[in-house]
């Protein structure tokens, strides 16, 4: 007889039971206190336990909580649509409801794909993604993953979707040193768009910041508008993979307004809905969907949850109370103090090779030499120790680790709740400067 029934990501570890959580902490059940400096998987945007969240759940739930999407539609789920209708550039204005980032950019492919078929175009059927990326778990969005811990076990599985190199400056799949390079990574996807056929692409998909495949990385500046002018050459959309970036993660409601860059789709998730309900979006700007309509006007995705009200609602009350705390102005402000207090343990600690990111998304990146860069080798489990050792002392960091080519890379990421202040900031950096000393005394020894 197991002694839990509950499957958990590692078999025969010992989980600490949670029995709360306020603000930037959580508590287990044996009273001891963790400061939550990933947002669990960069997701708790609001903090925990915020009563206004439990209020709107309640009310919700009075009324009715859940309905059939192909019968009836619902207030909660036409004003969600409509508000993240306005927060999205100009014509991205209509909105498909999921459960998951995995299914929001599932569905945004299939939505790509659609939109060249009701054109009468068949073939346009593949789309390009980088190495180095991550786009969710399920077959199709993991066949758009360049995450290589993550597919290794399903390679038959998968299409060979990841082709392009990925904006990683600080170690360049192309050998190149930005800004010598003339950002070569943006011209390649031209070179990989010929070589396949534009007539069998239909879309090029990328997350602004890349998270759980590299660690916080943000392009160059010239990237994102080059590649937007290299999918508009050869009519392929451009998807925009905010599940991990939306919803001001980076101190901008999108991340791509970073670069003033206007995808087609955009995919949403984690922050939408802060994690009080399993909810995501794939939001679709007019050009697709006039075609959709003035053709079979059936997108066809869906899932029983999909445009439930009562995640609807919730996750209202979280855009709602993300506006009245100006939590994105917030993100904006802390995560630069963040970068310069991790800046500063980067000046104490050489096996610190880059601090990166935008807004509270911060990435640590660990090497065994910061002159050369190169990384340690896989069997070290640098990131895997850092977690460990900030556990013991109450913080929680994401790691971010096996998504390069090779698998190298021991990466971090800070990303704590939005609602962070300066003060707690500091406490984070406090337990983070004691853990980096403990683990390089580790790696002497
Ligand atoms: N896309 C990005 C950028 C992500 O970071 C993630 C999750 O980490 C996903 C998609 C998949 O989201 P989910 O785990 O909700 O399926």
């Amino acid at each position: 007889m197991r002694k839990s029934h509950l499957i958990k990501p590692v078999l025969g570890n010992n989980y600490p039971v949670i029995s709360h959580g306020k603000g930037i902490y959580l508590y287990d059940k044996d009273g001891k206190q963790y400061i939550d400096g990933s947002s669990g998987a960069i997701t708790a945007n609001i903090g925990h336990g915020v009563r206004e969240i439990a209020e709107a759940m309640w009310n919700q739930a009075q009324h009715v909580s859940f309905i059939y999407r192909s019968q009836f539609t619902s207030d909660a789920a036409e004003q969600l649509a409509e508000k993240i209708a306005e927060y999205a550039p100009v014509d991205l204005n209509s909105v498909f409801f999921v459960n998951s980032g995995s299914e929001a950019t599932e569905t945004a492919l299939k939505v790509a794909i659609q939109y060249f078929q009701e054109q009468g175009n068949m073939t346009k059927t593949k789309v390009i993604s980088r190495w180095t990326s991550y786009h969710g778990i399920t077959l199709g969005a993991l066949s758009m993953s360049g995450h290589q811990l993550r597919r290794q076990r399903f390679t038959p599985l998968l299409e060979d979707f990841p082709a392009a190199p990925a904006p990683y400056c600080y170690q360049c799949p192309l050998k190149e040193t930005y800004p010598g390079c003339g950002v070569k990574c943006a011209d390649e996807l031209e070179t990989i768009i010929q070589s396949i056929g534009p007539d069998q692409i239909a879309a090029f998909i990328a997350e602004p910041v890349i998270g759980a495949s590299g660690g916080a990385i943000a392009p160059p500046d010239e990237y994102f508008a080059r590649i937007r002018a290299v999918c508009d050459k050869y009519d392929i959309l451009f998807i925009a993979d905010e599940v991990m970036t939306g919803m001001g993660r980076t101190g901008k409601m999108f991340a791509m307004e970073h670069w003033n860059v206007i995808p087609d789709i955009i995919a949403l998730g984690k922050g939408m809905s802060a994690g009080y309900t399993p909810m995501a979006a794939t939001i679709v700007s007019d050009r697709i969907m006039n075609v959709i309509e003035a053709g079979s006007k059936v997108v066809m995705s869906g899932h029983t949850f999909s445009a439930n009200p009562q995640s609807a609602a919730v996750c209202l009350a979280v855009l709602d109370y993300m506006e009245k705390n100006k939590l994105q102005d917030n993100a904006e402000v802390t995560g630069q103090y963040l970068i310069t207090q991790l800046q500063r343990l980067q000046w104490k600690y050489p096996l610190i090779g880059d601090i990166r990111g935008k807004g509270l998304l911060c990435g640590i990146e660990l090497v065994r030499d910061p002159i050369s860069r190169e990384p340690f080798d896989l069997s070290t489990k640098v990131t895997d120790r850092l977690l460990s050792i900030c556990f013991e002392k109450g913080l929680l960091v994401y790691p971010a680790v096996g998504g390069v080519t090779g698998f190298s890379g021991d990466s971090i990421i800070i990303s704590p709740p939005l609602t962070v202040t300066k003060e707690q900031i500091a406490d984070v950096i406090d337990i983070l400067d004691q853990s980096l000393s403990d683990l390089t005394t580790q790696l002497i020894t």
